[in-house]
């Protein structure tokens, strides 16, 4: 099977969402091929190889449809990034530029144990905020983040840059 190829068919250009001038990639045609679906999955854990870290984080929203199968199949637990004020317990925030406006992404205080590996996942990497604002709560935290895996790198948009010699892996770069 040729993964790329059934990952870049399956992500659907949007434009002028969320805002005119954007071309927003949708991942539910990817999402709703099982095939490809599980094909994402596996590739994620592959990359890495299963017992590498102990929690994968997922960020809200389309990070955890992805973040909770890894985390799944790579025998590691799962600890979820959201949206201000959703999580009920003590929780450290960051704030950050997106590439539409700003947001602040908020992680239990208590999700990690001392030196716990972590892998951060979500669907795609843009400017790089997200990400990186994510890195910073695992290390606040407590935890070592090992990695971050997307779906899709816009590389146009220079994330990686953002995220200093972290170890980024994405599936499909356009
Ligand atoms: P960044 O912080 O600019 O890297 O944006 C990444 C975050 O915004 C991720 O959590 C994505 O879910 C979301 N995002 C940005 N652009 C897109 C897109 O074109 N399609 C889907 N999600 C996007």
């Amino acid at each position: 099977m040729d993964l790329d190829k059934l990952i870049r068919d399956r992500i659907r250009d949007v434009p002028d969402y969320p805002k005119p001038g954007v071309l927003f990639k949708d991942i539910t045609p990817l999402l709703a091929d099982h095939v490809a679906f599980a094909g994402v999955v596996d590739a994620i854990v592959n990359h890495h190889g299963r017992g590498t870290v102990d929690k994968i984080v997922g960020i809200e929203a389309r990070g955890f449809i992805l973040a909770a199968p890894v985390a799944y199949h790579f025998g590691a637990g799962f600890v979820p990034v959201r949206k201000k004020g959703k999580l009920p317990a003590r929780s450290y925030e960051e704030t950050y530029d997106l590439e539409y406006g700003t947001e602040t992404i908020e992680m239990h205080a208590d999700a990690f144990g001392p030196g716990d590996r972590v892998l951060i996942v979500d669907d795609v990497l843009a400017t790089g905020g997200t990400a990186r604002a994510a890195a910073e709560l695992v290390r606040r935290a407590g935890g070592e983040v090992a990695g971050i895996s997307v779906l899709l790198e816009l590389s146009f948009l220079h994330g990686r840059d953002k995220l200093g010699n972290l170890d980024v892996h994405a599936l499909v770069t356009v």
